[in-house]
């Protein structure tokens, strides 16, 4: 299997080299060139595997060779061995017909962890193979970057430095990220603002020299490997829930579209979804999209659910290759065109594709609080504000109550706890195994706001390297 970009101009690619770039070189998204097909067949012979087994099938066509299966299934198996829940993704009734499943189990508690930490392997192990490391360099207003910092601790072949704003992110996602023991684990606060963190994130990798001596990369949401991990829980569900004989559809909290793009990728694989839901907070562009055929890009709210504050969902751009029938060079223009004006209007006949792969809704915090609190009282679940917006969305998006619907729930209550408390009264407590970050030491770095000063910190503390030219 190759890998096309979305604009057009860039070289297809094996799995290895896609997952080492990230972006595009023009700039664009990795698609696969053709979709893999899962048969009726295929999905009753997974009735019978377990998490670990179904996550390597999945993902077997896509990584076609450019690793061992033998390989990818020691690798997924050992990712999945730091997940709370012997059932990994546990599915919880809420309902007639009405699922959750809990994606929240891994180690910082959130569903990135699902795609992260079989990508922090999947990287370790494409760098052993050809003898290179990386550094890998993120910024972060919260989630991402412990759930990457996780994912890559102690893995041989990388070194990561993740900056968050000083004193902007709150004390659980600080801890999370200051907290991990790992010499090649490097937490920064910056005396600045998390957009003063990202334009430093760009700054790195657009001084090449530095890019290339350091061998800069990124674990962002737009790789495909993250996709390509997320694509199995939906499989999983839907096997659990009775396909292929029987059809199931999801509702998905929404940020940068990636996780929802992953149920999207199922269907094309054949896995029998009767309808996609996205529910966004505030932050509304994709609901937006779904009601006007146009994207607009607007100013970004705080909300509940800061991990959905996106205005434009990087990942959309998979879905709008697709709409613009993978004519990447039409693509390429109608993004320079959105990046000047903020807008991009699709053909009618565009727009009603759209609307008929996924259905929308939004929730503002007051719903968000709301669901929370009818949620607890009607079935004793805690919700976190990002998965009340899933169970919202599955109650507002459902068409046929004789299917089931499952919502995904993707923090665990404990890392949003103040909306928790305002909804419910009750303060819910970190599990088991993190019961002791607010005690544990931390290791933090504060650096001010001044690049040369990060690079210098950087520079000081990656492995050193021989890089090929
Ligand atoms: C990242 C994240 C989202 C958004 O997921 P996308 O793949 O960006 O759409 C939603 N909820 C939580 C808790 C997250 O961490």
């Amino acid at each position: 299997m190759r890998y096309v970009s979305t604009r057009g101009a860039a070289p297809a690619l094996a799995f290895d080299d896609v997952l080492l770039a990230g972006l595009a070189r023009d700039g664009g998204l990795y698609v696969p060139d053709a979709w893999p097909t899962l048969t009726a067949d295929d999905l009753r012979a997974l009735a019978r595997a377990d998490y670990a087994e179904t996550v390597t099938r999945v993902m077997a066509p896509f990584v076609d060779g450019a690793i061992a299966e033998d390989d990818l299934a020691a690798l997924v198996t050992d990712a999945y061995r730091s997940f709370a829940h012997s059932a990994i993704v546990p599915l919880k009734q809420l309902g007639p017909n009405q699922w959750m499943m809990e994606l929240f189990h891994g180690p910082t508690l959130a569903f990135k962890d699902l795609a992260l930490q079989v990508v922090g392997r999947l990287f370790d192990h494409v760098l052993a193979r050809r003898g290179r490391r990386v550094t890998i360099v993120g910024a972060t207003s919260g989630d991402t970057g412990s759930a990457a910092m996780e994912a890559c601790r102690d893995r041989e072949g990388i070194d990561i430095f993740i900056l968050f704003p000083e004193g902007r992110v709150s004390e659980v996602q600080r801890r999370q990220m200051t907290t991990i023991e790992a010499a090649n684990v490097h937490a920064i606060a910056v005396q600045g603002t998390f957009d003063d963190c990202q334009d430093m994130v760009k700054a790195m990798f657009n001084d090449i020299p530095f890019r290339d001596r350091h061998g800069l990369s990124a674990v962002n949401s737009i790789n495909w490997a993250r996709i390509a991990a997320q694509i199995a829980y939906y499989v999983w569900a839907a096997v659990a829930l009775g396909a292929p004989a029987r059809a199931v559809s999801f509702a998905v909290p929404t940020g940068n579209f990636g996780n929802v793009f992953a149920a999207h990728a199922a269907r094309h694989m054949g896995l029998p979804i009767a309808s996609l839901a996205i529910g966004t907070n505030r932050n509304d562009i994709l609901t937006r999209f779904l009601e006007t055929g146009s994207l607009s890009i607007g100013t970004v709210e705080p909300s509940l659910s800061p991990s959905m504050d996106i205005q434009v969902s990087s990942n959309f751009e998979r879905l709008l290759f697709e709409l613009f029938d993978r004519d990447g060079k039409a693509l390429a223009g109608a993004m320079a065109d959105f990046r000047r004006d903020g807008v991009l209007a699709v053909s009618p006949e565009r727009w009603a594709r759209a609307k008929a792969d996924f259905a929308g809704f939004r929730l503002d915090d007051a719903g968000t609080l709301e669901t929370i609190r009818r949620v607890w009282q009607s079935t004793g679940e805690i919700l976190d504000p990002h998965s009340a917006i899933g169970v919202a969305t599955a109650e507002a998006c459902r068409v046929d109550p004789a299917v089931p619907i499952v919502a995904l729930a993707c923090a665990h209550p404990a890392k949003f706890p103040d909306a928790v408390e305002r909804a419910t009264g009750i303060r819910p407590a970190l599990p088991g195994r993190l019961s002791d970050l607010l005690t544990r030491p931390e290791r933090v770095s504060v650096l001010p706001n001044d690049l040369a000063t990060v690079q210098d910190f950087v520079a000081a503390r990656t492995t050193r390297q021989e890089q090929p030219a």
